[in-house]
């Protein structure tokens, strides 16, 4: 009777410490995801912020807290509690996104716990963490697509402000394309006198290249607003950047520019104004040997892809800020000295691909160099 009292005291009291473990294991669980939700609603905070406070949370949630560390990789960047050991027990848990797995989430003890063997781990922990590596992908979701749709609106803001300069540019251009015309063709007959002091022919021969020059810029503004439209016939991307280049070796070679040119094996078909490609290429190819000083490689690539074909332009010249980035499609945009640059290159590079319903995407990193790829639509037929 005796003997089965004390065993049944016994029995009360482990039953009552299991009772207390597993509530304060509960508690532990639920602080730690309280913990998480609240980081999860400031959203001011980055995706790198984000992740660096769960791994700061997330130990407190573990059975021998004091010991336990934890470690997020994701997208390859690292983010980790203080003195991260190597070569001990883990438990890990995947964070997918979409489906694509993109990184995981891990805790492990700095000192063996438990005995020689046994998994130190409990199975609610796996579960918890399961749970947090889903909750940070969800999150990190959430703030990829307010980032995506941010992009959007500026882009769309970008394009608005572009086509608004670009009527602008029209009309201006528009306006003094007659003025220019009157100014050329009395030039021109100021030019046939033949009793003209020596001086003022000099002097009408200036006027005429000024106005000619003039008459130039208007006609990069007429194809920028793409009011100017171009003959489009059967063209071979890939002969156009030869001939170009014809132009453009000599040049490169005095300025100690290597040029690395890899062009698709296979004609490249497009629809085109061959010489507003033409104009493309040479504006590209301008600005990366503006861009190299002290010499340098410019890589050319060309490519066939499902109904398109591309023009990638690289080069590892001085590269931009993301301050100039922002602000290259912008007609008179130029950090080059006057007389060098007008900023009327890439407005009309932009303003022709468009036209072509192509698209222009440059990539720039200060310091480094320059990548520009363009893609056209294929022709539809061939030459
Ligand atoms: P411009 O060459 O007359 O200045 P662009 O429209 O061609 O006008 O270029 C605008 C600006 O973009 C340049 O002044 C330069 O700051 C920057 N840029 C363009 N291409 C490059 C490049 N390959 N490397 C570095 N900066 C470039
Ligand atoms: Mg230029």
């Amino acid at each position: 009777m005796f003997m089965l009292k004390d065993y049944s005291s016994i029995n009360v009291i482990s039953q009552n410490d299991n009772a207390r473990l597993h509530l304060m294991e509960r508690v532990k669980e639920l602080s730690c995801l309280y913990d998480i939700a609240r980081i999860a609603a400031d959203t001011s905070l980055s995706v790198d912020e984000l992740l660096a406070g769960i791994v700061h949370i997330l130990p407190k949630a573990w059975q021998h807290s004091e010991d336990a560390c934890a470690k997020i990789v994701f997208d390859k960047r690292i983010h980790s509690t203080p003195n991260y050991p190597r070569f001990v027990r883990r438990q890990r848990s995947a964070i997918s996104i979409n489906g694509e797995r993109r990184g995981y989430i891990e805790v492990v003890y700095r000192k063996k716990q438990g005995t020689k063997n046994c998994n130190p781990f409990l199975e609610e922990e796996q579960r918890l963490l399961e749970t947090v590596a889903r909750e940070a992908a969800a999150m990190i979701r959430r703030r990829e697509t307010e980032q995506d749709k941010l992009k959007l609106e500026n882009q769309l803001r970008h394009a608005d402000r572009l086509a608004t300069i670009g009527q602008l540019a029209a009309s201006v251009a528009h306006e003094l394309n007659e003025p220019l015309g009157h100014i050329l063709g009395f030039a021109e007959l100021v030019r046939k006198c033949s009793d003209l002091p020596v001086q003022a022919k000099a002097d009408v021969e200036k006027i005429f290249d000024t106005s000619l020059h003039a008459r130039d810029i208007v006609k990069q503004l007429l194809i920028f607003s793409r009011h100017a439209c171009g003959q489009k016939t059967k063209a071979d991307l890939n002969k156009l950047i030869r001939q170009g280049l014809t132009f453009l070796e000599s040049r490169c070679a005095s300025e100690g520019i290597k040029i690395k040119c890899s062009l698709c094996p296979q004609p490249l078909q497009i629809d085109a104004d061959p010489a507003q490609i033409s104009q493309v290429f040479v504006s590209l190819m301008v600005n990366a040997i503006q861009a190299m000083p002290r010499g340098g490689t410019i890589s050319i690539r060309t490519r066939k892809e499902p109904d398109k074909v591309s023009l990638i332009i690289e080069d590892t010249g001085c590269g931009m800020t993301q301050e100039v980035l922002q602000k290259i499609f912008n007609p008179f945009f130029t950090t080059k000295e006057v007389g060098i640059g007008t900023g009327l290159g890439l407005p009309v590079v932009h303003g022709i691909i468009t036209a072509h319903e192509g698209l222009i995407k440059i990539d720039s990193q200060s310091g480094i160099g320059t990548k520009c790829r363009i893609k056209l639509p294929a022709g539809r037929s061939r030459a």
